[in-house]
Order: C-alpha cells, then sequence, then structure tokens
C-alpha cells in the first residue's frame, strides 16, 4: 500500500533497525519500545489487522507463527516475552497493518488490559 507507514518500513524508504527477514516476514525494532526488547514482527503483504489475516496465503500466517520463536531466541528472551496485537479503535490500533508486538526483557505487568 502507497501511504502505509509500515509497507514504507518493508520497502526501506523509511530507516528501521531490522531485526528478522524471511521470504514473506519482516520483524524491526519499536522506535518507541515499551520493554528492553520490543520488535514489531509484520507481514510483507499488507493487510490492514490481524481482523484481515485470514487474506494472507497460509504460508505467511504460518512463516508469522515461525518468527516468533526464532526472534524471541535471537533476542535472548529465555524467561519469557509477551506477544501483543492490537486490531482496531478499542485496542487502540495506530499503524493499520497488522503486526505483532514482541515484548520482553523484564517482568510484564500481571494485568494485560
Ligand atoms: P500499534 O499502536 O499497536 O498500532 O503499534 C504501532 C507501533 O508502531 C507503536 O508501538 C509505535 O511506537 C511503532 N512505530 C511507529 N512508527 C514507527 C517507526 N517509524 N519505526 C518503528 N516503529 C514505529
Amino acid at each position: 500500500m502507497n501511504d502505509c507507514l509500515f509497507c514504507k518500513i518493508i520497502a526501506g524508504d523509511i530507516p528501521s533497525t531490522k531485526v528478522y527477514e524471511d521470504e514473506s516476514c519482516f520483524a524491526f525494532r519499536d522506535i518507541n519500545p515499551q520493554a528492553p526488547t520490543h520488535v514489531l514482527l509484520v507481514p510483507k503483504a499488507h493487510v490492514g489487522s490481524i481482523a484481515e489475516a485470514n487474506a494472507l496465503p497460509l504460508e505467511t500466517q504460518a512463516a508469522l507463527f515461525a518468527a516468533i520463536p526464532k526472534i524471541a531466541a535471537q533476542e535472548g528472551l529465555t524467561n519469557g516475552f509477551r506477544i501483543v496485537s492490537n486490531c482496531g479503535p478499542d485496542a487502540c490500533q495506530s499503524v493499520p497493518h497488522l503486526h505483532f508486538h514482541i515484548l520482553g526483557g523484564r517482568q510484564m505487568a500481571d494485568q494485560m488490559a
């Protein structure tokens, strides 16, 4: 999508700190980290949120799930981590390109919301 921030990051038109890439996924550090490790994992193909994830090829859906433990291991998150995917206004999604926040490196709050 032409004016999607994360599509521009994937294309390299906006700089990011890449931590992982494969054929269908891209991951980079969040610009405003909420934890010592805060990585955003996105599909290279544009879908707006996880509500539209079924529009992605099954291979891409699988690749996203497979990428999460790879990134967690690469980041040394041996004591656990949290995955968040905000979806829509009620969840305060601010960038309308499906993304998974991978958060770790400290004890997370007990309450999720
Ligand atoms: P969400 O609010 O769940 O849609 O998450 C969007 C995330 O994108 C936020 O955590 C932002 O800090 C992050 N973000 C926004 N712009 C950039 C950028 N240029 N590079 C890296 N992360 C970004």
